[in-house]
């Protein structure tokens, strides 16, 4: 199992929950856009949020940010190891740093000397993209690279005392990403912060993500994840927990929905993004099938907790595998909103009566 790091009030590692980050993509130095889209990735489910930290007025803007929000901010940093000491004084929770540009070993351990001075971890954070040159000379394997280039940086944190540290390895590629992990967790018992990086747009970024992040979380890598998708991050965060539902890692309601065909009776699609946006917030582990008509409805139906299969009119509602009755089609989400709710308060499934 990994160590505990403390990243302001939230933990990674050991057995506590794998936790959700994200980044933003506002200038740092607008404070406002920053917070608001700081804002909007909490109410997302984003328990800590990294900021790009590329000169002194950003450091200052930080300071601001700090003060106004309560999600554990991390300062991201490349090439100036002053900027990482700057950005420790001015209150960040952790400081994310590059191996493969933050330059001589003294640098480093200046950041360390403040950083430990402040309670404050480091990541290391090697990207395939902006590895050394050095190591991918040195090595013919680039994955071996990547990894080495991270655990080098990490054994020089550790001579100097230093222990509060998270790692990464990543890549644009997906499949570099999983056996690099594997390699690193062989190695190391610091957290591990999971992502593919530069993943690209939507579709591309989440079939990369799912797999890798599914993947290492399924053999047991990985305390944190951040899914990198080129544009709004509001969506990394749903689509981390996506995939943290799918493979188990996290408790959430699944809602399954059939492809449609030409017995559809009711617009599919529509209604599970209703349904999905409407149950999103509650805390349980339900499985809620949306079906298009009563065919594989009613077997899908025995194998959820709550189904609905449409018809003309409405939809047929399912609870337990029981019908338990017709609803019109604007009422069918809140419908299931408030028979989970009663589930969660204890009471007996309509199903039940
Ligand atoms: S549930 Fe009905 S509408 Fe949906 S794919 Fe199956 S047969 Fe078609």
């Amino acid at each position: 199992m990994s160590k505990i790091v403390k990243v302001g009030n939230v933990e990674i590692g050991g057995d506590a929950p794998i936790v959700v980050q994200s980044m933003t993509n506002t200038d740092t130095k607008n404070i406002e856009k920053t917070l608001e889209q700081i804002e909007a990735l909490e109410n997302a489910g984003c328990k800590i949020v990294r900021v790009s930290v590329y000169d002194e007025e950003c450091v200052k803007a930080l300071k601001e940010i700090k003060k106004a929000t309560t999600v554990p901010l991390v300062a991201d940093i490349h090439f100036d190891y002053e900027l990482a000491i700057s950005s420790i004084k001015a209150g960040v929770d952790k400081v994310r740093i590059n191996p493969g540009n933050i330059g001589a070993k003294w640098k480093v351990k200046e950041v360390a000397k403040v950083a430990s001075d402040h309670g404050v971890p480091i990541r290391v954070g090697a990207n395939m993209g902006s590895i050394d040159e050095n190591y991918l000379k040195k090595f013919d394997d680039r994955v071996e690279a990547l990894v080495t280039s991270a655990m080098d940086e990490v054994k020089m944190l550790e001579s100097v005392a230093f222990d509060d540290i998270v790692v990464a390895v990543k890549s644009s590629d997906a499949v570099e990403t999983v056996l690099a992990n594997e390699k690193l967790a062989k190695l190391t018992n610091h957290p591990i912060h999971l992502g593919v990086t530069e993943a690209g747009v939507y579709e591309d970024a989440v079939v990369k993500s799912a797999f890798a992040i599914g993947h290492l979380i399924r053999e047991k890598i990985g305390d944190t994840v951040r899914v990198s998708i080129a544009g709004d991050p509001v969506r990394e965060v749903s689509i981390a927990y996506s995939i943290l539902k799918a493979v188990h890692a996290v408790e959430g309601i699944e809602v399954v929905a059939c492809p449609t065909c030409a017995r559809t009776e009711i617009n599919v699609e529509e209604l599970a993004e209703e349904v999905k946006k409407e149950l999103n917030d509650m805390n349980t582990s339900l499985k809620v099938a949306v079906m298009g008509c009563f065919v594989n409805g009613i077997g899908e139906a025995r194998d959820a907790d709550i189904a609905v299969f449409g018809t003309k009119s409405g939809g047929v509602v399912y609870e337990n595998g029981i019908k338990v009755g017709m609803v019109e089609k604007e009422k069918i989400a809140v419908t299931l909103r408030k028979m989970i709710e009663n589930r969660l308060k204890g009471g007996e499934s309509i199903a039940d009566r």
